[in-house]
């Protein structure tokens, strides 16, 4: 069944492997290494791509193949590959595309792992990297080099929640003929689709709201035929397959993420709006509040405004141990995109090997809390934001 002219709800729903001779309704796990040939022209066909079709579960399998397919649907994209985290996503989706002496263009404001790639890991085999600040279009246009392969960018940030404008940034990819590749994660494919903005790959990683319960790892990389073809050979040939128990589970969660996002943006921008009434709160930032700086760029790229709420505690590194101490319901934890309700301090956990000033380079004041809105009541997730800022 073509699913192109189907909606968002509809294809993540009804995009399906094909039933087998049980006649199913929902989709069996294929808990299977390998897979048999009809006959020895068939196993030759397979191999060298005449016919499409499952050899070993480290190339394919309909559990991840369906998962995938859904994803390339909700993206807009041609083709994609699952992966085992958001990290094997992210480092194929840069080291399929660069070879010693290349260099990357990224924004400054990184997942963690993904920072040490750039920094650390691709140094080795002789990829250089600039950063650039969110806001700095022009310094995106001039950091591009002859050797410049790509340009990868997280939007909404993490943890600031500032944006860069993706329809913009891909003019300028194009102009200079590199890769725009966005990582997507904290929009999903229902809030933000790059690819029709104009990037030319999407990375995710599925562990945050695409699975949206706590429950399992994964990734995601989506883009061209072309581009994909590249990223499976590496993948292929160096195993960063994912499990098929945890594709059929993503599958599922795919499902409802819809209804999730709903739920979770409506949650979050009202949070968002109490955390704006408090008085030990200083600012907030939440793409859809009127006071972001970045509003009007928001409302043209999302459509909703996200799960993620990020706001300044008056009373700097202390205030901001004390409200993330006398929490009674939310989760002290470094994770987001939960059906639970996650409170973050950057300043003392995941950035705290950071100098002061690299810091607040990435928008990471010492007050700074970020929490990813779940899905408890409204009244439930305020109350203890309200009394854990009264502690
Ligand atoms: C969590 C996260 C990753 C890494 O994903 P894992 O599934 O933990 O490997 C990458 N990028 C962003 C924006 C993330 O939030």
């Amino acid at each position: 069944m073509s699913q192109e002219d189907k909606k968002f709800e509809t294809i993540a729903v009804r995009a399906q492997t094909e039933r087998s001779h049980n006649r199913e309704h929902s989709v069996p796990i294929y808990a299977t290494s390998s897979f048999t040939f009809e006959d020895a022209d068939h196993a030759s066909a397979l191999f060298s791509d005449e016919v499409e079709g499952n050899i070993y579960s480290r190339y394919s399998n309909p559990n991840n193949d369906e998962f995938i397919d859904k994803l390339v649907q909700l993206e807009g994209a041609e083709a994609g590959i699952a992966t085992s985290s958001g990290m094997s996503a992210m480092f194929l989706s840069i080291a399929s595309f660069v070879k010693s002496g290349d260099h990357v263009v990224a924004s400054r404001s990184l997942f963690g792992s993904t920072h040490q790639i750039l920094t650390q890991l691709l140094p080795r085999w002789g990829v250089s990297h600039t950063y650039v600040d969110f806001d700095d279009l022009e310094g995106f246009d001039k950091a591009v080099q002859p050797n410049t392969k790509m340009i990868f960018i997280e939007t909404p940030s993490n943890p600031a929640i500032d944006l860069i404008d993706i329809e913009a940034l891909a003019k300028i990819a194009n102009k200079h003929n590199v890769i725009l590749n966005v990582d997507n994660c904290f929009a999903t494919p229902y809030i933000q689709n790059p690819i029709a903005l104009g990037a030319h790959i999407v990375t995710h990683s599925a562990t945050k709201f695409i699975d949206g319960q706590g429950r399992v790892l994964a990734g995601a990389i989506l883009g061209t035929k072309e581009h994909m073809n590249e990223v499976k050979f590496l993948s292929r040939h160096t195993g960063p397959a994912l499990s098929p128990f945890h594709g059929w589970i993503l599958s599922k969660s795919l499902e409802t993420l819809a209804v999730r996002m709903d739920k979770h943006c409506d949650n979050a921008l009202k949070v968002a709006k109490a955390l704006e009434g408090f008085p030990q709160v200083q600012m907030v930032k939440y793409p859809f509040l009127k006071s972001h700086p970045q509003y009007d760029l928001a409302k043209k790229q999302m459509r909703l405004g996200g799960a993620i709420v990020s706001f300044e505690i008056k009373g700097g590194v202390e205030a901001g141990k004390k409200f993330w101490d006398s929490l009674n319901m939310i989760s002290r934890s470094s994770n987001l995109g939960d059906t639970r309700t996650i409170a973050t301090h950057p300043a003392s956990t995941t950035h705290s090997k950071l100098s002061e000033e690299e810091r607040l380079s990435v928008g990471i004041t010492p007050g700074l809390i970020r929490i990813s809105v779940g899905l408890e009541h409204l009244d439930d997730i305020i109350g203890d934001i309200k009394q854990a800022l009264e502690a």
